[in-house]
Protein backbone atom coordinates (compact mmCIF):
# COMPACT_ATOMS: atom_id res chain seq x y z
CA UNK A 1 0.00 0.00 0.00
CA UNK A 2 1.07 3.33 -0.71
CA UNK A 3 0.09 6.34 0.99
CA UNK A 4 0.03 10.15 0.73
CA UNK A 5 -1.50 13.03 2.02
CA UNK A 6 -3.29 14.37 -1.01
CA UNK A 7 -3.83 12.31 -3.76
CA UNK A 8 -4.64 13.86 -6.85
CA UNK A 9 -6.59 11.94 -9.55
CA UNK A 10 -5.40 13.58 -13.00
CA UNK A 11 -2.07 15.21 -14.14
CA UNK A 12 -3.54 17.93 -16.72
CA UNK A 13 -3.94 21.22 -15.93
CA UNK A 14 -6.39 21.33 -12.94
CA UNK A 15 -4.49 18.07 -11.39
CA UNK A 16 -1.18 19.76 -11.99
CA UNK A 17 -2.28 23.03 -10.23
CA UNK A 18 -3.71 21.52 -7.29
CA UNK A 19 -0.42 19.01 -6.61
CA UNK A 20 2.12 22.12 -7.33
CA UNK A 21 -0.26 24.38 -4.98
CA UNK A 22 -0.36 21.34 -1.90
CA UNK A 23 3.12 20.65 -2.70
CA UNK A 24 3.77 24.47 -2.20
CA UNK A 25 2.37 24.50 0.96
CA UNK A 26 4.62 21.51 1.68
CA UNK A 27 2.26 18.81 1.99
CA UNK A 28 3.09 15.34 0.89
CA UNK A 29 1.08 14.86 -2.62
CA UNK A 30 0.71 12.55 -5.37
CA UNK A 31 -0.14 12.74 -8.93
CA UNK A 32 -2.07 9.59 -10.37
CA UNK A 33 -2.63 9.90 -14.55
CA UNK A 34 -3.45 6.83 -16.99
CA UNK A 35 -1.71 8.74 -19.21
CA UNK A 36 2.03 10.77 -19.21
CA UNK A 37 0.80 13.80 -17.76
CA UNK A 38 1.87 16.12 -20.75
CA UNK A 39 -0.41 13.66 -23.18
CA UNK A 40 -3.12 14.91 -20.82
CA UNK A 41 -6.03 16.49 -23.29
CA UNK A 42 -5.09 19.70 -22.01
CA UNK A 43 -2.84 19.69 -24.20
CA UNK A 44 -5.20 19.96 -26.95
CA UNK A 45 -6.07 23.50 -26.10
CA UNK A 46 -5.63 25.43 -28.73
CA UNK A 47 -7.40 29.11 -28.58
CA UNK A 48 -6.18 30.52 -24.85
CA UNK A 49 -6.75 31.80 -21.72
CA UNK A 50 -9.08 34.67 -20.46
CA UNK A 51 -8.29 37.34 -18.07
CA UNK A 52 -9.52 40.87 -17.56
CA UNK A 53 -6.04 42.84 -17.06
CA UNK A 54 -6.64 46.39 -15.90
CA UNK A 55 -3.61 47.53 -17.83
CA UNK A 56 -5.45 47.28 -21.07
CA UNK A 57 -8.72 48.86 -19.64
CA UNK A 58 -10.81 45.57 -18.73
CA UNK A 59 -12.77 45.12 -15.92
CA UNK A 60 -13.03 41.61 -14.25
CA UNK A 61 -17.36 42.47 -13.57
CA UNK A 62 -17.06 42.80 -17.48
CA UNK A 63 -15.46 39.30 -18.03
CA UNK A 64 -18.03 37.90 -15.41
CA UNK A 65 -21.04 39.91 -17.38
CA UNK A 66 -19.92 38.21 -20.59
CA UNK A 67 -19.89 34.37 -18.30
CA UNK A 68 -22.81 35.18 -16.47
CA UNK A 69 -24.81 35.83 -19.97
CA UNK A 70 -22.49 33.28 -22.18
CA UNK A 71 -24.00 30.59 -19.04
CA UNK A 72 -27.91 31.83 -19.92
CA UNK A 73 -27.83 32.90 -16.47
CA UNK A 74 -27.50 29.10 -15.29
CA UNK A 75 -24.05 29.56 -13.95
CA UNK A 76 -23.67 30.55 -9.98
CA UNK A 77 -22.43 34.22 -9.99
CA UNK A 78 -20.49 33.29 -6.81
CA UNK A 79 -17.93 31.43 -8.73
CA UNK A 80 -18.03 33.52 -11.73
CA UNK A 81 -16.73 36.22 -9.56
CA UNK A 82 -13.77 34.37 -8.10
CA UNK A 83 -12.90 32.66 -11.48
CA UNK A 84 -12.76 36.21 -13.16
CA UNK A 85 -11.13 38.36 -10.32
CA UNK A 86 -8.18 35.55 -9.60
CA UNK A 87 -7.72 35.18 -13.64
CA UNK A 88 -5.04 37.61 -14.20
CA UNK A 89 -2.97 36.90 -11.22
CA UNK A 90 -2.88 33.29 -12.30
CA UNK A 91 -2.57 34.21 -16.11
CA UNK A 92 0.54 36.10 -15.00
CA UNK A 93 2.02 33.54 -12.51
CA UNK A 94 1.83 31.40 -14.94
CA UNK A 95 4.14 33.89 -17.30
CA UNK A 96 6.42 34.24 -14.03
CA UNK A 97 6.67 30.16 -14.15
CA UNK A 98 8.04 30.54 -17.82
CA UNK A 99 4.75 30.19 -20.15
CA UNK A 100 5.63 32.32 -23.37
CA UNK A 101 2.39 33.75 -24.19
CA UNK A 102 2.52 36.34 -27.27
CA UNK A 103 3.35 39.55 -27.44
CA UNK A 104 1.69 42.86 -29.43
CA UNK A 105 3.53 44.99 -30.89
CA UNK A 106 4.41 46.72 -27.74
CA UNK A 107 5.70 44.07 -26.41
CA UNK A 108 3.12 43.29 -23.57
CA UNK A 109 1.30 40.52 -23.48
CA UNK A 110 -1.18 40.17 -26.69
CA UNK A 111 -4.55 39.25 -26.41
CA UNK A 112 -7.21 37.73 -29.60
CA UNK A 113 -10.94 37.92 -29.54
CA UNK A 114 -13.07 35.15 -28.17
CA UNK A 115 -16.78 34.44 -28.44
CA UNK A 116 -19.46 36.22 -26.59
CA UNK A 117 -17.19 38.69 -25.33
CA UNK A 118 -17.32 42.47 -25.73
CA UNK A 119 -13.18 42.70 -25.35
CA UNK A 120 -10.53 40.66 -26.77
CA UNK A 121 -9.30 39.47 -23.97
CA UNK A 122 -8.02 35.56 -24.42
CA UNK A 123 -3.78 35.11 -23.87
CA UNK A 124 -3.02 32.79 -26.11
CA UNK A 125 -0.07 31.15 -27.11
CA UNK A 126 -0.23 30.81 -30.77
CA UNK A 127 -2.73 27.85 -31.17
CA UNK A 128 -1.03 25.90 -28.71
CA UNK A 129 -2.04 27.36 -25.35
CA UNK A 130 -2.78 24.28 -23.42
CA UNK A 131 0.74 22.32 -24.51
CA UNK A 132 2.44 25.33 -23.28
CA UNK A 133 0.71 25.79 -20.18
CA UNK A 134 1.02 21.40 -19.61
CA UNK A 135 4.56 21.44 -19.89
CA UNK A 136 5.81 24.21 -17.73
CA UNK A 137 3.27 23.31 -14.74
CA UNK A 138 4.88 19.54 -15.05
CA UNK A 139 8.57 20.96 -14.79
CA UNK A 140 7.29 22.60 -12.07
CA UNK A 141 5.90 19.98 -10.23
CA UNK A 142 8.83 17.95 -11.09
CA UNK A 143 11.18 20.37 -9.71
CA UNK A 144 8.95 20.20 -6.42
CA UNK A 145 9.07 16.90 -6.00
CA UNK A 146 5.92 15.56 -6.38
CA UNK A 147 5.55 12.16 -7.00
CA UNK A 148 3.66 10.93 -10.04
CA UNK A 149 1.99 7.81 -10.91
CA UNK A 150 2.21 7.86 -14.81
CA UNK A 151 0.54 5.30 -16.66
CA UNK A 152 -1.42 4.40 -13.46
CA UNK A 153 -5.39 3.72 -14.06
CA UNK A 154 -7.92 4.51 -11.21
CA UNK A 155 -10.35 1.77 -10.87
CA UNK A 156 -12.38 3.06 -8.10
CA UNK A 157 -12.57 5.25 -4.57
CA UNK A 158 -12.16 3.93 -1.30
CA UNK A 159 -14.38 4.76 1.52
CA UNK A 160 -14.86 4.52 4.78
CA UNK A 161 -17.04 5.80 7.29
CA UNK A 162 -18.71 7.71 4.33
CA UNK A 163 -15.06 9.67 3.89
CA UNK A 164 -13.06 9.14 0.77
CA UNK A 165 -9.88 7.63 2.08
CA UNK A 166 -8.00 6.83 -1.12
CA UNK A 167 -7.93 4.94 -4.19
CA UNK A 168 -7.51 1.58 -6.06
CA UNK A 169 -5.34 1.81 -9.09
CA UNK A 170 -3.21 -0.33 -11.67
CA UNK A 171 -0.08 0.05 -13.05
CA UNK A 172 -0.72 -0.42 -16.66
CA UNK A 173 2.98 -1.23 -17.38
CA UNK A 174 2.54 -4.58 -14.56
CA UNK A 175 -1.27 -5.14 -14.28
CA UNK A 176 -0.73 -5.10 -10.47
CA UNK A 177 -3.44 -3.74 -8.10
CA UNK A 178 -2.75 -1.11 -5.22
CA UNK A 179 -3.90 0.55 -2.66
CA UNK A 180 -3.10 4.16 -2.35
CA UNK A 181 -4.81 5.80 0.85
CA UNK A 182 -4.76 9.80 1.22
CA UNK A 183 -6.14 11.91 4.04
CA UNK A 184 -7.81 13.57 0.84
CA UNK A 185 -7.99 12.62 -2.79
CA UNK A 186 -8.93 15.75 -5.95
CA UNK A 187 -10.75 13.75 -8.57
CA UNK A 188 -8.81 16.29 -11.76
CA UNK A 189 -9.80 13.52 -14.33
CA UNK A 190 -11.00 15.52 -17.12
CA UNK A 191 -13.98 15.54 -19.62
CA UNK A 192 -16.17 12.93 -21.14
CA UNK A 193 -15.93 13.34 -24.70
CA UNK A 194 -15.99 10.23 -26.03
CA UNK A 195 -19.33 8.99 -24.74
CA UNK A 196 -20.32 11.36 -28.10
CA UNK A 197 -18.93 10.11 -31.49
CA UNK A 198 -18.00 12.28 -32.79
CA UNK A 199 -16.04 14.53 -30.48
CA UNK A 200 -13.28 17.20 -30.76
CA UNK A 201 -12.18 15.11 -27.55
CA UNK A 202 -9.08 12.81 -26.79
CA UNK A 203 -9.86 8.62 -26.97
CA UNK A 204 -8.47 8.68 -23.02
CA UNK A 205 -11.54 11.66 -22.36
CA UNK A 206 -14.20 8.92 -20.41
CA UNK A 207 -15.47 10.47 -17.83
CA UNK A 208 -13.80 8.34 -15.24
CA UNK A 209 -13.92 10.76 -13.17
CA UNK A 210 -17.45 11.84 -12.83
CA UNK A 211 -18.13 8.26 -13.34
CA UNK A 212 -15.81 7.24 -9.92
CA UNK A 213 -17.68 10.07 -7.78
CA UNK A 214 -20.98 9.06 -8.87
CA UNK A 215 -20.22 5.87 -7.92
CA UNK A 216 -19.63 6.99 -4.45
CA UNK A 217 -22.49 9.19 -4.50
CA UNK A 218 -21.32 12.62 -4.73
CA UNK A 219 -23.92 14.15 -7.05
CA UNK A 220 -23.09 15.51 -10.87
CA UNK A 221 -24.85 18.78 -11.59
CA UNK A 222 -26.04 20.58 -14.76
CA UNK A 223 -24.56 17.14 -16.96
CA UNK A 224 -27.54 17.69 -19.74
CA UNK A 225 -25.41 21.12 -20.88
CA UNK A 226 -23.41 19.19 -23.18
CA UNK A 227 -21.35 22.30 -25.36
CA UNK A 228 -21.10 21.45 -29.63
CA UNK A 229 -18.80 23.51 -30.86
CA UNK A 230 -19.49 25.46 -33.98
CA UNK A 231 -16.62 24.54 -36.07
CA UNK A 232 -15.51 21.08 -35.74
CA UNK A 233 -14.23 18.85 -39.00
CA UNK A 234 -16.99 16.55 -41.22
CA UNK A 235 -14.26 13.93 -41.43
CA UNK A 236 -13.34 13.36 -38.01
CA UNK A 237 -14.73 16.09 -35.76
CA UNK A 238 -11.49 17.13 -35.06
CA UNK A 239 -11.67 21.10 -33.61
CA UNK A 240 -10.51 23.59 -35.85
CA UNK A 241 -9.78 26.72 -32.58
CA UNK A 242 -12.70 29.33 -32.15
CA UNK A 243 -9.11 31.81 -32.37
CA UNK A 244 -9.96 31.44 -36.36
CA UNK A 245 -13.43 33.32 -35.65
CA UNK A 246 -11.35 35.55 -33.25
CA UNK A 247 -8.72 36.42 -36.17
CA UNK A 248 -11.67 37.63 -38.10
CA UNK A 249 -13.44 34.33 -39.67
CA UNK A 250 -16.56 34.18 -41.48
CA UNK A 251 -18.84 31.83 -41.40
CA UNK A 252 -20.62 31.02 -44.93
CA UNK A 253 -23.44 28.90 -46.01
CA UNK A 254 -24.62 27.73 -49.07
CA UNK A 255 -25.31 30.57 -50.76
CA UNK A 256 -22.60 32.32 -49.94
CA UNK A 257 -24.45 34.68 -47.23
CA UNK A 258 -22.77 35.41 -43.90
CA UNK A 259 -25.68 33.86 -42.44
CA UNK A 260 -25.01 35.06 -38.72
CA UNK A 261 -25.99 38.51 -39.83
CA UNK A 262 -29.93 36.77 -39.39
CA UNK A 263 -28.84 35.17 -35.59
CA UNK A 264 -26.81 37.49 -34.23
CA UNK A 265 -26.18 40.42 -36.08
CA UNK A 266 -23.82 42.66 -33.59
CA UNK A 267 -21.71 39.69 -32.42
CA UNK A 268 -21.70 37.56 -35.61
CA UNK A 269 -19.51 34.65 -35.78
CA UNK A 270 -18.18 35.83 -32.27
CA UNK A 271 -22.28 35.32 -30.62
CA UNK A 272 -21.49 32.32 -28.02
CA UNK A 273 -20.75 28.76 -29.11
CA UNK A 274 -24.12 27.66 -28.16
CA UNK A 275 -25.85 30.50 -30.90
CA UNK A 276 -23.25 30.07 -33.39
CA UNK A 277 -23.84 26.28 -33.44
CA UNK A 278 -28.00 26.11 -33.41
CA UNK A 279 -27.79 28.94 -36.18
CA UNK A 280 -25.33 26.52 -38.50
CA UNK A 281 -27.83 24.04 -37.68
CA UNK A 282 -30.71 25.61 -38.47
CA UNK A 283 -28.82 26.82 -41.96
CA UNK A 284 -28.02 22.66 -42.24
CA UNK A 285 -31.76 21.60 -41.80
CA UNK A 286 -33.49 24.33 -43.81
CA UNK A 287 -30.77 22.92 -46.99
CA UNK A 288 -28.59 25.91 -46.77
CA UNK A 289 -25.59 23.97 -46.13
CA UNK A 290 -23.03 22.32 -48.18
CA UNK A 291 -22.83 18.38 -47.71
CA UNK A 292 -24.01 18.28 -43.89
CA UNK A 293 -21.55 21.37 -43.38
CA UNK A 294 -21.42 25.26 -43.44
CA UNK A 295 -17.94 26.73 -44.90
CA UNK A 296 -15.15 28.17 -42.98
CA UNK A 297 -13.90 31.17 -44.28
CA UNK A 298 -10.20 32.81 -43.24
CA UNK A 299 -8.90 33.53 -46.77
CA UNK A 300 -8.96 37.55 -46.17
CA UNK A 301 -6.87 36.88 -43.20
CA UNK A 302 -3.94 36.38 -45.47
CA UNK A 303 -1.77 33.62 -45.30
CA UNK A 304 0.95 35.50 -43.30
CA UNK A 305 -1.13 35.63 -40.42
CA UNK A 306 -2.87 32.54 -41.17
CA UNK A 307 0.38 30.65 -40.66
CA UNK A 308 1.57 32.98 -37.72
CA UNK A 309 -1.06 32.64 -36.02
CA UNK A 310 -3.31 29.67 -37.00
CA UNK A 311 -0.64 27.25 -38.15
CA UNK A 312 -1.88 24.01 -36.94
CA UNK A 313 -5.67 24.09 -38.08
CA UNK A 314 -4.54 25.05 -41.32
CA UNK A 315 -2.96 22.18 -41.37
CA UNK A 316 -5.76 20.15 -39.69
CA UNK A 317 -7.62 20.80 -42.75
CA UNK A 318 -4.95 20.08 -45.27
CA UNK A 319 -4.27 16.88 -43.36
CA UNK A 320 -8.15 15.38 -42.75
CA UNK A 321 -10.19 17.77 -44.75
CA UNK A 322 -8.19 17.65 -48.12
CA UNK A 323 -8.68 21.68 -48.07
CA UNK A 324 -5.92 24.27 -47.57
CA UNK A 325 -7.89 27.36 -45.60
CA UNK A 326 -5.28 29.95 -47.15
CA UNK A 327 -6.65 29.49 -50.18
CA UNK A 328 -10.33 27.84 -49.52
CA UNK A 329 -13.08 27.62 -47.24
CA UNK A 330 -12.96 24.86 -45.06
CA UNK A 331 -16.28 22.49 -44.38
CA UNK A 332 -16.99 22.41 -41.04
CA UNK A 333 -20.22 21.83 -38.70
CA UNK A 334 -21.15 21.99 -34.87
CA UNK A 335 -19.80 19.00 -32.72
CA UNK A 336 -19.70 17.61 -29.22
CA UNK A 337 -16.60 19.61 -27.43
CA UNK A 338 -17.08 19.83 -23.83
CA UNK A 339 -19.16 19.09 -20.82
CA UNK A 340 -20.35 22.08 -18.94
CA UNK A 341 -21.72 19.85 -16.02
CA UNK A 342 -19.47 17.51 -13.64
CA UNK A 343 -18.97 16.89 -10.18
CA UNK A 344 -20.75 19.17 -8.06
CA UNK A 345 -17.97 21.04 -6.07
CA UNK A 346 -18.23 24.75 -3.92
CA UNK A 347 -15.37 27.27 -4.97
CA UNK A 348 -13.15 25.94 -3.11
CA UNK A 349 -13.54 22.08 -5.06
CA UNK A 350 -15.30 20.43 -2.31
CA UNK A 351 -17.62 17.85 -3.09
CA UNK A 352 -20.39 16.40 -0.79
CA UNK A 353 -18.36 13.59 0.37
CA UNK A 354 -16.11 14.78 3.12
CA UNK A 355 -12.46 14.15 1.76
CA UNK A 356 -13.25 14.45 -1.75
CA UNK A 357 -12.80 17.03 -3.91
CA UNK A 358 -12.62 17.50 -7.99
CA UNK A 359 -11.74 20.38 -10.11
CA UNK A 360 -10.98 21.62 -13.81
CA UNK A 361 -13.45 19.95 -16.69
CA UNK A 362 -14.24 16.93 -14.38
CA UNK A 363 -16.15 19.26 -11.99
CA UNK A 364 -18.91 21.44 -11.73
CA UNK A 365 -18.96 24.48 -9.41
CA UNK A 366 -20.70 25.87 -11.90
CA UNK A 367 -18.76 28.77 -13.70
CA UNK A 368 -20.18 27.58 -17.13
CA UNK A 369 -24.00 26.88 -16.37
CA UNK A 370 -25.75 26.47 -19.94
CA UNK A 371 -22.73 27.19 -22.18
CA UNK A 372 -19.22 28.01 -21.52
CA UNK A 373 -17.41 30.54 -23.38
CA UNK A 374 -14.32 29.77 -25.20
CA UNK A 375 -10.95 30.34 -22.95
CA UNK A 376 -12.67 30.06 -19.42
CA UNK A 377 -12.32 26.33 -19.10
CA UNK A 378 -8.29 26.79 -19.17
CA UNK A 379 -8.68 29.73 -16.39
CA UNK A 380 -11.72 27.53 -14.71
CA UNK A 381 -8.65 24.24 -14.25
CA UNK A 382 -6.11 26.78 -12.64
CA UNK A 383 -8.09 28.96 -10.76
CA UNK A 384 -10.20 25.74 -9.38
CA UNK A 385 -7.04 23.69 -9.32
CA UNK A 386 -5.19 26.00 -7.28
CA UNK A 387 -7.88 26.66 -4.94
CA UNK A 388 -9.02 22.77 -4.23
CA UNK A 389 -4.76 21.93 -3.81
CA UNK A 390 -4.99 25.12 -1.10
CA UNK A 391 -8.17 23.73 0.60
CA UNK A 392 -7.14 20.12 0.67
CA UNK A 393 -3.74 21.12 2.28
CA UNK A 394 -5.64 22.76 5.04
CA UNK A 395 -7.86 19.84 5.51
CA UNK A 396 -5.14 16.67 5.73
CA UNK A 397 -3.58 19.06 8.46
CA UNK A 398 -5.84 18.22 11.24
CA UNK A 399 -6.64 14.59 9.72
CA UNK A 400 -5.10 11.11 10.48
CA UNK A 401 -4.79 8.05 7.66
CA UNK A 402 -8.02 5.81 7.67
CA UNK A 403 -7.53 2.26 8.93
CA UNK A 404 -7.50 0.25 5.86
CA UNK A 405 -5.16 -1.85 4.34
CA UNK A 406 -4.35 -3.98 0.85
CA UNK A 407 -7.60 -5.84 1.30
CA UNK A 408 -9.13 -2.95 0.01
CA UNK A 409 -8.62 -3.72 -3.54
CA UNK A 410 -9.91 -6.92 -3.48
CA UNK A 411 -13.49 -6.00 -4.69
CA UNK A 412 -11.55 -4.62 -7.90
CA UNK A 413 -9.17 -7.46 -7.74
CA UNK A 414 -12.43 -10.12 -8.44
CA UNK A 415 -14.41 -7.91 -10.81
CA UNK A 416 -11.62 -7.34 -12.66
CA UNK A 417 -10.78 -11.14 -13.07
CA UNK A 418 -14.64 -11.36 -13.59
CA UNK A 419 -14.27 -9.98 -16.73
CA UNK A 420 -11.09 -11.58 -18.17
CA UNK A 421 -12.61 -14.60 -16.94
CA UNK A 422 -15.40 -14.32 -19.64
CA UNK A 423 -14.66 -16.95 -22.71
CA UNK A 424 -17.64 -17.24 -24.56
CA UNK A 425 -19.96 -14.40 -26.80
CA UNK A 426 -18.67 -11.94 -29.82
CA UNK A 427 -19.77 -8.55 -27.67
CA UNK A 428 -16.40 -6.40 -28.53
CA UNK A 429 -15.65 -3.00 -26.54
CA UNK A 430 -15.52 -1.11 -29.78
CA UNK A 431 -18.67 -1.90 -31.08
CA UNK A 432 -20.80 -0.90 -27.66
CA UNK A 433 -18.74 2.53 -27.36
CA UNK A 434 -19.45 3.33 -30.88
CA UNK A 435 -22.97 2.40 -30.85
CA UNK A 436 -23.18 4.42 -27.42
CA UNK A 437 -21.59 7.64 -28.82
CA UNK A 438 -23.88 7.70 -31.88
CA UNK A 439 -27.14 7.40 -29.91
CA UNK A 440 -25.85 9.97 -27.59
CA UNK A 441 -24.77 12.37 -30.91
CA UNK A 442 -28.11 11.34 -32.49
CA UNK A 443 -30.02 12.60 -29.61
CA UNK A 444 -28.41 14.51 -27.64
CA UNK A 445 -26.92 17.14 -30.07
CA UNK A 446 -27.27 20.50 -30.62
CA UNK A 447 -31.20 20.27 -31.07
CA UNK A 448 -33.27 17.65 -28.39
CA UNK A 449 -36.65 16.39 -28.18
CA UNK A 450 -38.72 14.21 -25.43
CA UNK A 451 -38.61 11.12 -28.09
CA UNK A 452 -35.66 11.38 -29.31
CA UNK A 453 -34.06 11.79 -25.41
CA UNK A 454 -36.23 8.79 -24.28
CA UNK A 455 -34.88 6.49 -27.05
CA UNK A 456 -31.59 7.14 -25.95
CA UNK A 457 -32.25 6.28 -22.45
CA UNK A 458 -33.64 2.88 -23.72
CA UNK A 459 -30.71 2.56 -26.09
CA UNK A 460 -28.77 2.81 -22.66
CA UNK A 461 -30.15 0.38 -20.60
CA UNK A 462 -29.38 -2.31 -23.83
CA UNK A 463 -25.91 -1.24 -24.26
CA UNK A 464 -25.60 -1.76 -20.13
CA UNK A 465 -26.56 -5.20 -20.49
CA UNK A 466 -24.29 -5.57 -23.65
CA UNK A 467 -21.34 -4.23 -21.58
CA UNK A 468 -21.55 -6.86 -18.86
CA UNK A 469 -21.15 -9.58 -21.82
CA UNK A 470 -18.01 -7.83 -23.40
CA UNK A 471 -15.21 -10.36 -23.65
CA UNK A 472 -11.56 -8.59 -23.13
CA UNK A 473 -9.75 -11.70 -25.63
CA UNK A 474 -6.04 -10.38 -23.89
CA UNK A 475 -5.94 -12.53 -20.94
CA UNK A 476 -2.19 -10.64 -20.19
CA UNK A 477 -1.50 -7.95 -17.44
CA UNK A 478 1.12 -6.37 -19.72
CA UNK A 479 -0.49 -2.93 -20.60
CA UNK A 480 -3.79 -4.60 -20.95
CA UNK A 481 -5.64 -1.93 -23.08
CA UNK A 482 -8.30 -3.86 -24.20
CA UNK A 483 -9.25 -4.45 -20.33
CA UNK A 484 -8.59 -0.21 -19.87
CA UNK A 485 -11.32 0.37 -22.54
CA UNK A 486 -13.65 -2.05 -21.15
CA UNK A 487 -13.40 -0.28 -17.82
CA UNK A 488 -13.40 2.80 -19.76
CA UNK A 489 -16.76 1.95 -21.23
CA UNK A 490 -18.66 1.59 -18.22
CA UNK A 491 -17.76 4.72 -16.65
CA UNK A 492 -18.91 6.07 -20.12
CA UNK A 493 -22.43 4.30 -19.49
CA UNK A 494 -22.34 5.73 -16.26
CA UNK A 495 -22.25 9.39 -17.48
CA UNK A 496 -24.36 9.02 -20.07
CA UNK A 497 -27.04 7.66 -17.73
CA UNK A 498 -26.63 11.49 -15.81
CA UNK A 499 -26.41 13.24 -18.96
CA UNK A 500 -29.64 11.67 -20.46
CA UNK A 501 -31.76 12.09 -17.03
CA UNK A 502 -30.54 15.57 -16.38
CA UNK A 503 -31.72 16.19 -19.95
CA UNK A 504 -35.09 14.66 -19.93
CA UNK A 505 -35.57 15.82 -16.43
CA UNK A 506 -35.20 20.10 -17.83
CA UNK A 507 -38.28 20.92 -19.50
CA UNK A 508 -37.36 24.49 -21.08
CA UNK A 509 -34.11 25.48 -24.04
CA UNK A 510 -31.41 27.18 -21.91
CA UNK A 511 -28.10 27.34 -23.03
CA UNK A 512 -26.73 24.32 -25.08
CA UNK A 513 -29.63 22.39 -24.12
CA UNK A 514 -32.17 23.22 -26.69
CA UNK A 515 -35.37 21.38 -26.58
CA UNK A 516 -37.65 21.69 -30.13
CA UNK A 517 -40.70 20.64 -28.58
CA UNK A 518 -39.90 23.39 -25.42
CA UNK A 519 -38.04 26.10 -27.28
CA UNK A 520 -38.57 28.62 -24.49
CA UNK A 521 -36.41 29.20 -20.89
CA UNK A 522 -38.51 29.69 -18.67
CA UNK A 523 -36.76 31.05 -15.93
CA UNK A 524 -39.92 30.67 -13.44
CA UNK A 525 -39.82 26.88 -13.09
CA UNK A 526 -36.27 26.42 -14.17
CA UNK A 527 -33.92 28.99 -13.13
CA UNK A 528 -32.18 25.98 -10.89
CA UNK A 529 -29.65 23.28 -11.53
CA UNK A 530 -30.21 19.51 -11.42
CA UNK A 531 -28.13 17.46 -9.64
CA UNK A 532 -28.24 13.28 -10.30
CA UNK A 533 -26.67 11.18 -8.19
CA UNK A 534 -27.36 7.48 -7.45
CA UNK A 535 -28.26 6.14 -4.17
CA UNK A 536 -26.79 3.42 -1.87
CA UNK A 537 -29.28 0.87 -2.99
CA UNK A 538 -28.16 1.48 -7.01
CA UNK A 539 -30.95 3.91 -8.02
CA UNK A 540 -30.66 6.98 -9.24
CA UNK A 541 -31.99 10.26 -7.87
CA UNK A 542 -32.73 13.53 -8.80
CA UNK A 543 -32.57 16.90 -7.05
CA UNK A 544 -32.32 20.70 -7.39
CA UNK A 545 -30.07 23.69 -6.11
CA UNK A 546 -30.73 27.30 -6.65
CA UNK A 547 -28.68 29.66 -8.67
CA UNK A 548 -26.52 32.00 -7.01
CA UNK A 549 -27.64 34.98 -8.01
CA UNK A 550 -25.42 38.15 -6.72
CA UNK A 551 -25.06 41.38 -9.47
CA UNK A 552 -26.52 40.13 -12.83
CA UNK A 553 -30.33 39.36 -12.61
CA UNK A 554 -31.74 37.23 -15.65
CA UNK A 555 -32.28 39.01 -18.97
CA UNK A 556 -33.10 38.19 -22.35
CA UNK A 557 -30.21 37.06 -24.22
CA UNK A 558 -29.19 38.17 -27.87
CA UNK A 559 -25.97 38.71 -28.76
C1 LIG B 1 -9.42 20.44 -29.05
C2 LIG B 1 -9.71 21.25 -27.83
C3 LIG B 1 -9.28 22.56 -27.73
C4 LIG B 1 -9.54 23.31 -26.59
N1 LIG B 1 -9.10 24.60 -26.52
C5 LIG B 1 -9.34 25.32 -25.40
C6 LIG B 1 -8.88 26.67 -25.29
O1 LIG B 1 -8.24 27.20 -26.19
N2 LIG B 1 -9.16 27.35 -24.15
C7 LIG B 1 -9.87 26.80 -23.12
O2 LIG B 1 -10.08 27.47 -22.11
N3 LIG B 1 -10.29 25.51 -23.20
C8 LIG B 1 -10.04 24.76 -24.30
N4 LIG B 1 -10.48 23.48 -24.36
C9 LIG B 1 -11.03 22.83 -23.15
C10 LIG B 1 -9.88 22.51 -22.19
O3 LIG B 1 -8.74 22.14 -22.91
C11 LIG B 1 -10.21 21.37 -21.22
O4 LIG B 1 -11.48 21.56 -20.67
C12 LIG B 1 -9.19 21.33 -20.09
O5 LIG B 1 -7.88 21.34 -20.60
C13 LIG B 1 -9.40 20.13 -19.20
O6 LIG B 1 -8.33 20.07 -18.28
P1 LIG B 1 -8.39 19.08 -17.05
O7 LIG B 1 -7.16 19.31 -16.26
O8 LIG B 1 -9.69 19.23 -16.36
O9 LIG B 1 -8.36 17.63 -17.70
P2 LIG B 1 -7.34 16.91 -18.69
O10 LIG B 1 -6.31 17.79 -19.22
O11 LIG B 1 -8.20 16.17 -19.66
O12 LIG B 1 -6.63 15.86 -17.76
C14 LIG B 1 -7.29 14.74 -17.25
C15 LIG B 1 -6.28 13.89 -16.53
O13 LIG B 1 -6.96 12.85 -15.82
C16 LIG B 1 -6.28 11.63 -16.02
N5 LIG B 1 -7.25 10.53 -15.86
C17 LIG B 1 -8.49 10.44 -16.38
N6 LIG B 1 -9.06 9.29 -16.00
C18 LIG B 1 -8.16 8.64 -15.22
C19 LIG B 1 -8.16 7.38 -14.56
N7 LIG B 1 -9.19 6.52 -14.60
N8 LIG B 1 -7.04 7.04 -13.87
C20 LIG B 1 -5.97 7.86 -13.84
N9 LIG B 1 -5.92 9.05 -14.46
C21 LIG B 1 -7.02 9.43 -15.14
C22 LIG B 1 -5.71 11.74 -17.41
O14 LIG B 1 -4.62 10.87 -17.56
C23 LIG B 1 -5.27 13.21 -17.43
O15 LIG B 1 -4.00 13.32 -16.86
C24 LIG B 1 -10.25 22.73 -25.52
C25 LIG B 1 -10.70 21.41 -25.62
C26 LIG B 1 -10.45 20.69 -26.76
C27 LIG B 1 -11.01 19.31 -26.86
Amino acid sequence: MYEHDVLVIGGGLAGMRAAFTASQNGVDVAVVSKVYPVRSHSNAAQGGINAALTDRGDKWEDHGYDTVKGSDYLADQDAIEIMCREAGDEVISMEHMGVIFNRDEEGKLGVRSFGGQRQARTFFVADFTGQALLHVLHEQILKLGVRVYEEWFVLSLIMEDSECVGAVVMEMKSGDIHVIRAKAVIIAAGGLGRVFEPSTNALICTGDGMALAYQVGAPLMDMEMVQYHPTTLKSNGALLSEAARGEGAYLLNSEGDRFMEKYAPNMMELASRDVVSRSEQTEINEGRGVDGCVLLDVRHLGEKLINEKLGQIRQLGIDFADADMAHEPVPIRPGMHYQMGGIKTDVDGRTNVPGLYAAGETACVSVHGGNRLGANSLLDTLVFGRRSGQHATDYVKSKQYANIDDSAANGDKTRLQSILDRDSGTELFGAVRREHGETMNSHLAVYRDQTGMETAFEKLKELRIRNDKVIVHDKGKVFNTNLIFTLELSFMLDCAEAIILGALERKESRGAHTRTDMPDRDDENWLKHILISRTNDGETAVDYLPVKITQWEPQIRSY
